[in-house]
């Protein structure tokens, strides 16, 4: 009797354990290609008015793109830290770069790992605690050329262009991951289009011969901006260093100039050569032209994008090299990719550089979800989605629940088509990273505010200043109209709605109101 009932519990036992594998093996895998300050205004499937992305382009021919995609607090590390958790900045602890990471939180990628998926995570880190979660990680700790990764077993040299490095190594766990058999995430956390904006050599030739458009706002006044935006030190006009930012030669003045040195020391003489054969003739015949004022502003725009553009170019064959890989290896059709950026960027709008702030070009960011089989091609969302978002997202998609709470809300209804009538009908936002966490925080006012599909109000609380925006009649953001009485109804509801947001989210940083 008893070794029939230890036999029948065997063979319930591996009854199980074989549904549990025909389940793992129908999970889908979930690659996030997941990149650093680039900018919504800056991939053509978004109308970019400045350059071409056509792999990025094609995933959203493919898939699903958010148009109204935005972020909590557009900042690095904190950003991460909200991917991991699901949960806005003042909950998770990583309110600025170096403010502690609540690592004892639960995480997609801890949550995942516990339901059976391999997990990895390789490139740009910068939350505040290790890697927690993650089968495999390898962090990138140098810069855009032969960065060093940090991983369990050491520190691992790399030779190469940063984009190419970290996209290599990223295929190279899929295919060696020890459990073929499991389902997997990888977290491909590109360190592109960070400042110091060094492209791939073989993009040091492009746009040399066409003249990047300039934004409306590119001589912004700052007129009826609380005070901040006029002083922030962010303008492409007064703030860009000239060898860090602009590739200018080296003059040995100042702590940027001797990052932009140390990016040099760490070429080889090839790629020195190669760097050098494309900057110094066109240092030069800048330098012969002696440009002040609008006319010096206008070139720094231009050596700035450019730049930026071209980093831009090696993400985009990046995703074109990943997806290529998943069809040759048979994993295109169950393995959902997205593409997204820690937040967006500020290409020249407002005079600036950078992000921080709650204006469109650094709260929007990049969301492209290809999920074969489920989104439909060339299909787009208007629903308000946030980076909270993500974490659960990636967590109904392997059809796991989540540990404990979550701000954000699985995008995985929007990407099945279903009807959402109940979404969300604004978003909350708070960046308080103040001075001197970093020597770049260029000075931004700390700020909070909310974000409808047609306005935006935004609480300057060091100044007890607020703006508001009308973003259907004003989408650059020059007006603002918080002293117009004809917006005075609409000002009460945004303040009502604020509250509830910091209420709902239980935010009580930053003063209140
Ligand atoms: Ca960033």
């Amino acid at each position: 009797m008893k070794s029939q009932t230890r036999a029948s519990l065997l063979r319930l036992v591996a009854f199980l354990a074989s549904s549990l594998a025909t389940l793992a093996a129908n999970r889908p895998n979930i690659v996030v290609i997941f990149t650093d300050d680039h900018a919504q205004h800056a991939i053509s499937a978004y109308g970019s008015k400045i350059n071409r992305t056509p792999h990025i382009d094609q995933l959203a021919a493919e898939g699903l793109r958010f148009n109204q995609s935005f972020v909590g607090n557009a900042i690095c590390g904190p950003s991460r830290a909200t991917l991991l958790t699901g949960l806005h900045s003042h909950a998770n602890g990583q309110t600025g770069n170096r403010s502690p990471f609540r690592d004892e939180l639960p995480s997609f990628a801890k949550t995942l790992q516990a339901n059976g998926y391999d997990t990895a995570m390789i490139g740009k880190w910068h939350i505040t605690t290790k890697p927690n979660g993650f089968d495999h990680w390898a962090i990138k700790t140098g810069g855009y050329y032969n960065s060093s990764f940090r991983t369990k077993d050491g520190v691992e040299k790399s030779e190469g262009y940063v984009t190419d490095v970290i996209t290599q190594r990223s295929l190279d766990w899929i295919k060696g991951r020890p459990s073929p058999e499991n389902p997997f995430m990888v977290w491909i956390s590109h360190s592109a289009v960070h400042r110091i904006w060094a492209p791939a050599l073989r993009h040091l030739d492009r746009y040399t011969d066409v003249e990047i458009p300039e934004p409306v706002t590119l001589f912004d006044t700052y007129s009826g901006k609380a005070p901040g935006a006029a002083t922030a030190q962010m303008t492409i006009a007064r703030d860009l260093f000239p060898a860090y930012d602009l590739m200018l030669p080296v003059t040995g003045q100042g702590i940027l100039d001797n990052a932009a040195q140390q990016m040099l020391n760490t070429f080889t003489p090839s790629q020195r050569q190669q760097w050098d054969a494309a900057f110094v003739p066109r240092n030069e015949a800048f330098a012969k032209m002696n440009l002040q004022g609008e006319a010096l502003t206008r070139w720094n725009y231009q050596r700035y994008m450019k730049n930026y553009l071209r980093c831009v170019d090696g993400l985009d064959e990046s995703v074109g090299t990943v997806r290529a890989f998943l069809k040759a290896n048979n994993l295109d059709e169950n393995t959902i990719v997205i593409y997204t950026s820690d937040q967006g960027f500020f290409l020249g709008e407002h005079g600036w550089y950078d992000k921080r702030w709650m204006y469109e070009e650094s709260l929007r960011t990049p969301l492209i979800i290809h999920w074969p089989g489920v989104t439909k091609g060339e299909s787009t969302s208007e629903a308000l989605v946030q980076n909270i978002d993500l974490a659960p997202t990636f967590l109904e998609m392997a059809g796991v629940q989540p540990q404990g709470t979550m701000h954000g809300k699985s995008l995985v209804p929007l990407l099945r088509g279903e009807p959402t009538p109940q979404w969300r009908d604004s978003i909350y936002y708070h960046y308080q990273m103040i001075e001197p966490e970093s020597r770049t925080s260029h000075l931004v006012a700390r700020h909070y505010g909310v974000r409808t599909e047609h306005h935006k109000l935004i609480y300057f609380y060091d100044f007890n200043r607020w703006e508001l925006y009308d973003l259907v009649s004003d989408p650059h953001e020059v007006l603002n109209q918080i002293d117009n009485p004809h917006y005075a109804g609409i000002i009460d509801l945004l303040k009502a709605e604020l509250k509830r947001l910091r209420s709902q989210y239980a935010d009580e940083t930053g003063k209140p109101f």
